[in-house]
């Protein structure tokens, strides 16, 4: 197989395609192919058998569907024939999904698509197929069921896809695709496209595809400034203690739309349960649900009225959040391929994501199976610590009032309030007290006591910089007050722009006489960080970092106001 990258030189001009699905894709947004569309576009239009291994996010379903509404508008539709292409994909949601985008990219061709799914009343898709469609796009025991009635015509078809084959065929549909693709023509493209190759994956080729061309795209080449960015972390915690940990990581990093991952039904149950009971909006999603259910909670979990989706990997299969943040495994999968696929959903189109894992003691060795399949390290990091998330909450009361400062325009009539107060108490003891309200109204905090730290059960893990992290005590461990001789520095830029006690040091030794040596206690919040540095250096560090860097950032450096703690 060859390995390809962009290199951003090819455009959706140089790849012949038709003017009104160039005129889709402007409208769409896309400025230029992936990867992935690169490669396979042209061999498609061709006519050639294809083998793609690209994941969900890749632009996979446009490298097929381009050449499938092309061939449809060149070549004329199937008249009468039934449809010229069928897309064979392993759940529900990805029917769906793709036909939305062969209706988007064929609209102006006048291309007419139809997903085929079980659970959906089976009327309504015979009155469709037998209207004529162009494209269906089916999952597997659904497109057998209107093939055995004659309901579904194969003698037209030019093109057949299989979507995501490695998820069809874990979901138990080989012998359905096997007989599906025995009925077909033997003129015919065929197209496999996969995340994972594994053995069974290559037979199926070689018994399905003649001669196909190969393309495969790493997620870690993807098209140029669309680079996936996902923050992994791991955290060893005992199993009482998941939830609470989890509440807490919640709690720090906020997702706007996060997945929940659990191994078991009763674990989705039992999880969401609890923390729809600590506040969070959290939606069960398993195979016990009713496809009615289902559409209920992913239309809650798209219209923002749920945060948190708590899902069996089985029940969350080909489903597809657009602007889903956080995945986050409540055990660690026991396949490294299902980890990919998992994190695979977040860190799309440029933006950050974040994949978090949480593994009990003796899950170390998965996670390690996991670093060595995905070639990268997971970082253990520590579970959030009472002083973390107090920190927090002081931040998030800190952004609100600074907003209120900015753009409120109504609190002049609380300044009679200040003024009469003021006559009696110094107006920083009024701010002081006016502050803590408006920080207790923010929410009642759970979990006041420290979650223990635990070592992963294999010992000689390489923890590589991260026990340097721990002896300047950053995350977890806040330093009660500010060591003799030293002060704080605030630096606006923490972990969510990846900033690392190893970042901060070099900024700092990087542009002030000090060295790593001189500087102390570093500790890295959300959005800023607090850095102790000697206090006769303090004045000359703020002025040298005005205007520094801090992670390819500019940010704010200035004395920490609050150095009593
Ligand atoms: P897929 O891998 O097919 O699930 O596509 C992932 C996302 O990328 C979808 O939201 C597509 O709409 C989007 N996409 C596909 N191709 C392009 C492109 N050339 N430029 C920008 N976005 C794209």
């Amino acid at each position: 197989m060859t390995t390809t990258s962009s290199d951003g030189q090819v455009g959706f001009a140089d790849l012949d395609l038709a003017p009104e699905i160039q005129r889709a894709l402007t409208a769409l947004g896309y400025e230029e192919p992936t990867p992935i569309q690169q490669e396979a576009i042209p061999p498609l239009l061709e006519g050639n058998d294809l083998l793609g291994q690209a994941a969900t996010g890749t632009g996979k379903t446009a490298a097929f569907a381009l050449p499938v509404i092309q061939r449809i508008a060149r070549e004329g539709k199937g008249k009468g024939k039934g449809p010229s292409a069928l897309v064979l994909v392993p759940t529900r949601e990805l029917a769906i999904q793709v036909s939305e985008a062969v209706h988007r990219y064929g609209t102006d061709l006048g291309v007419r698509v139809l997903p085929v799914y079980g659970g959906q009343p089976i009327g309504r898709q015979l009155r469709e197929l037998q209207r004529g469609v162009d494209v269906v796009v089916a999952t597997p025991g659904r497109a057998l069921d209107h093939i055995a009635r004659g309901t579904l015509p194969l003698g037209g078809l030019r093109t057949v896809v299989l979507d995501e084959a490695d998820e069809m065929l874990d979901m138990g549909f080989a012998e359905d695709i096997d007989s599906i693709l025995e009925n077909m023509p033997e003129e015919r493209q065929t197209v496999l496209f996969s995340a994972t190759m594994p053995s069974r994956i290559d037979s199926m080729a070689r018994k399905h595809l003649s001669d196909p061309v190969r393309v495969r795209i790493e997620r870690e080449a993807p098209a140029p400034g669309e680079a996936p960015r996902i923050r992994e972390s791991a955290y060893i915690v005992g199993r009482s203690q998941k939830a609470a940990a989890l509440g807490r990581l919640l709690d720090v990093e906020s997702p706007d739309a996060a997945i929940v991952f659990c191994r078991t039904r009763d674990q989705v149950d039992q999880l969401s349960e609890t923390l729809n009971g600590r506040g969070y909006r959290a939606e069960a999603l398993h195979g016990g649900l009713s496809q009615e259910q289902r559409d209920r909670v992913m239309g809650r979990l798209r219209g923002g009225t749920a945060d948190l989706l708590v899902a069996t990997d089985v029940a969350a299969r080909g489903i597809d959040v657009e602007h889903l943040t956080h995945v986050i495994n409540y055990d660690v999968p026991s396949a490294p391929e299902s980890y990919v696929h998992r994190i695979g959903r977040v860190g799309r189109a440029g933006r950050e994501g974040v994949a978090i894992t949480l593994a009990e003691p003796r899950e170390s060795r998965m996670l390690k199976a996991i670093e060595r399949a995905t070639g990268r390290k997971v970082p253990l990091e520590k579970v959030p610590s009472v002083a973390d998330l107090r920190a927090r909450r002081l931040e998030l009361t800190r952004a609100a009032l600074y907003e209120s400062l900015l753009e409120d325009e109504d609190l002049e009539r609380f300044r009679v309030v200040v003024e009469t107060l003021g006559d009696e108490f110094d107006v920083m003891d009024v701010a002081l007290a006016a502050v803590k309200l408006a920080h207790e109204s923010g929410g009642a905090a759970f979990d006041e006591e420290e979650i223990p730290e635990l070592a992963p059960r294999d010992r000689d893990r390489d923890r590589g910089d991260r026990g340097r992290d721990r002896d300047r005590g950053p995350r977890g461990r806040r330093p009660q007050r500010t060591s003799p001789g030293m002060t704080r520095l605030f630096i606006g830029a923490g972990r969510s722009s990846g900033v690392r006690p190893q970042d901060l040091v070099g900024a700092i030794a990087g542009e002030t006489r000090l060295s790593g040596r001189d500087i102390g206690a570093i500790e890295i919040a959300d959005r800023f960080s607090l850095v102790e540095v000697p206090e006769e250096s303090a004045d000359d560090v703020v002025r040298a970092m005005r205007g520094a860097n801090v992670k390819g950032r500019r940010a704010q450096v200035r004395r920490e106001r609050d150095q009593s703690r």
